[in-house]
């Protein structure tokens, strides 16, 4: 059997073992390091061929986010990993690292219960650095860090090893800082980043290496031998003695909570229906015997299968042929297709259970950030509230009038696919505006429009709007 069949068994067989899944993200200030830390995890776990690994980031498949160099859309892979002899599914969310696409941040963070937030040595804590954090702990997602790019240290600024110590130490205080004004008081202690515990780890993302204070101690390596791998430049030897994979991935199982502990207390967080009705109960046990509750987070054109809703699967199990009732919509969907990622592969599977990301096909009245359930009375989860409206806006016009109705169902799908672009047809006019959270979001939204579906246009030069917030669904914590 080969490695890739080899996983795909090893993965299957854990969708069902809640204390062994554990789904993280990673969140970070743009270019801190976190597709080439995702993509060398994924490598390093085995989960993508050799000839597919290298410098190819392979979570950067969208064609505009390897020409920009930026991960634009949220991504899902998974990976297994052994711990202790105990294998490990880790569904691993890669969410876009500029504030244009902070609604697809928010909302990858619904599906997740960890984060691993990615700081550069170098530049430290920079704004989108906060807000990650904010976003994540507004969600109730655990956070771990990685002090990436140390290799820069010493290459550039040549550090001595107090030096170092001294700037980790100053990372770590401001993240801190940052997680004590913002985080859950029922975690005020537990989920402060702390290296003797074990919830730090630093290295190179780049050179495949990283490393903690457990891991040390485990590997009978102290920190000075680390720092004369780096000064001597043994970046091979570095990467053997110090797996970044290994290391963080371990960091991942044992810090970070598995869907059986974080379902109890994040679904009193993100959804309001009475504790003592029986969905609510199966979400807090992620029984997969409940009724089927799905948060949708994304949604993706599949060329062959057309639109999947992809998210997190609180409880329940969900297979083809299942009727579900997207909440706000008269009638159910029937499911065509499920299925789960291995990899960066999505797999079909006969079906779907609880405490897992899923995707879905046959959803055609889902968007991102819907609720979808068996039981057509269910209390949709809370709304998922972001950073930031729309503010910049564009008018659009077909380039050629055959295309008008194409433009209509263009524009349909582009909403419906992220939810932060807001269209206003004039449908007498043919003239559309669309909003966007930037001028990167319109412009690659623009580029979408024009190379994905085919559709010639032109645009106005965007205007930047100021809109009012949209008034909240309920009360409390969520503001903000
Ligand atoms: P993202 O925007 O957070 O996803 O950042 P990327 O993973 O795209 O990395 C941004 C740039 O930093 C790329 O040119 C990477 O090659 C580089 N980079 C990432 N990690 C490291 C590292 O550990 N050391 C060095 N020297 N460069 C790195």
């Amino acid at each position: 059997m080969g490695r890739k069949e080899d996983n795909i068994k090893r993965a299957t067989a854990l969708f069902t073992k809640l204390g062994q899944i554990r789904n993280i993200g990673t969140a970070a200030h743009i270019d801190h390091g976190k597709t080439t830390l995702s993509d060398n995890l994924i490598f390093g776990a085995g989960m993508m061929s050799e000839d597919l690994a290298g410098k190819q980031l392979m979570l950067d498949f969208d064609e505009q986010e390897s020409a920009r160099g930026i991960t634009i859309n949220a991504a899902n892979a998974s990976m297994v990993h052994n711990h202790k002899g105990e294998d490990y599914l880790i569904n691993l969310i890669d969410t876009p690292g500029h504030v244009d696409f902070g609604g697809d941040v928010t909302r990858a963070m619904r599906a997740l219960d960890g984060v691993i937030i990615v700081v550069c040595a170098v530049e430290g804590i920079m704004p989108q650095t906060e807000t990650v954090i904010r976003q994540a702990l507004k969600e109730k997602v655990k956070p771990v860090l990685f002090i990436n790019k140390v290799d820069r240290l010493i290459a550039e600024l040549q550090v001595t090893p107090d030096d170092m110590m001294q700037r980790f130490g100053k990372i770590i205080t401001e993240v801190n800082k940052l997680i004590s004004r913002m985080v859950p008081d029922e975690f005020k202690k537990d989920w402060m980043v702390d290296a003797q515990a074990g919830t730090v780890a630093f290295g190179s993302a780049y050179h495949n290496w990283a490393t903690s204070i457990p891991f040390m101690a485990k590997k009978n390596v102290n920190f000075k031998q680390i720092y004369d791998f780096m000064e001597k430049e043994q970046r091979k030897e570095l990467a053997q003695a110090a797996p970044l994979h290994e290391v963080l991935l371990d960091m991942i199982v044992e810090k970070l909570p598995p869907a059986s502990v974080s379902q109890k207390y994040r679904i009193p967080h993100i959804w309001r229906g009475e504790a003592d009705e029986d969905i609510g109960q199966a979400m807090v046990n992620a029984d997969p015997n409940g009724d089927a509750a799905f948060m949708v987070t994304k949604v993706v054109l599949d060329p062959h299968a057309g639109e999947i809703a992809v998210g997190r699967l609180f409880s329940g199990t969900i297979k083809k042929g299942d009727q579900m009732y997207v909440a706000g919509m008269p009638s159910a969907n029937r499911v065509q297709s499920v299925g789960m990622f291995v990899g960066a592969d999505r797999i079909s599977t006969e079906n779907v259970t609880a405490g897992n990301i899923i995707a879905v096909s046959g959803l055609r009245d889902a968007i991102s950030g819907s609720t979808i359930s068996s039981n057509p009375e269910m209390t949709p989860f809370e709304r998922i509230v972001h950073n930031s409206d729309p503010v910049v806006t564009t008018a659009i016009e077909a380039k050629h009038t055959k295309d008008l109705p194409k433009l209509v169902e263009v524009l349909r799908a582009v909403s419906k696919a992220d939810p932060s672009i807001q269209i206003d047809s004039n449908l007498e006019t043919g003239e559309h505006l669309m909003s966007g959270m930037g001028e990167l979001h319109l412009e690659i939204t623009e580029y979408r429009i024009k190379n994905e579906h085919g559709v010639e246009i032109t645009t106005s030069p965007p205007i930047v709007v100021y809109r009012e917030t949209v008034a909240m669904q309920s009360p409390g914590e969520f503001e903000g």
